[in-house]
C-alpha cells in the first residue's frame, strides 16, 4: 500500500527534483484522460525532452501516445491470443494430417488421430492460457517501481521496502 506521505519524500536522482509521479499513477490518469477526455494530465515536450505538465491540456495526440509507450506496463502475455491462434494453426494442421492418414488408409485411423489429437491441442491451449509467466510478473513487478520526474522526465524504478 503508498500512501500521500511515501508519495511526498521521493526524489529524481537526476535533478533532485520532487516533482514525481508514479508511473502507475500518471498511466491511470493517462488512460483515464483517454476515456473521459477530461484534462488530468496533459503532456507536452519541453526544451530538454518529453515532460508531464499536470493540470493543464497542452498536448498533442503524438507526444501522449510516445510517453504512453514510455510508461505503459508490460503487455500481458495471456491477452494477446498468441496461444489461440496457434492452437487454431495446429487444428487446421491436424485436419489435413487425418485427411491423408485416412485416405491411405481406413478412415477410421484418421478420425481417431483427429480426435485424439483435438483433445491434445486444447489441453495444450488451456494450458497456454492458465500458465504462469514469470518474466511478465517480474516486469509488472518493477513496473509498479517506475517513477518519472515531472522536471527533467527521468524513469526511475524506487524499491520501496
Ligand atoms: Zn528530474
Amino acid at each position: 500500500m503508498e500512501g500521500e506521505i511515501e508519495f511526498m519524500k521521493v526524489c529524481c536522482p537526476d535533478c533532485n527534483s520532487e516533482d514525481v509521479y508514479k508511473v502507475s499513477h500518471i498511466y491511470e490518469a493517462m488512460t483515464q484522460e483517454t476515456k473521459t477526455s477530461s484534462n488530468v494530465v496533459g503532456v507536452g515536450l519541453g526544451n530538454n525532452g518529453a515532460g508531464i505538465l499536470v493540470g493543464t491540456s497542452s498536448s498533442s495526440g503524438e507526444t501522449q501516445s510516445l510517453l504512453a509507450k514510455k510508461l505503459s506496463p508490460p503487455a500481458n502475455p495471456s491477452a494477446n491470443g498468441c496461444g489461440c491462434v496457434l492452437a487454431i494453426i495446429a487444428i487446421i494442421v491436424l485436419i489435413f494430417v487425418s485427411i491423408i492418414v485416412g485416405v491411405n488408409s481406413s478412415g477410421l485411423i484418421g478420425w481417431a488421430i483427429f480426435i485424439f489429437g483435438s483433445i491434445f491441442i486444447s489441453v495444450l491451449a488451456v494450458k497456454m492460457f492458465t500458465m504462469k509467466h514469470p518474466e511478465y510478473d517480474e516486469e509488472l513487478r518493477v513496473w509498479n517501481k517506475k517513477w518519472v520526474c515531472n522536471r527533467c522526465g527521468t524513469v526511475f524504478i524506487l524499491d520501496q521496502k
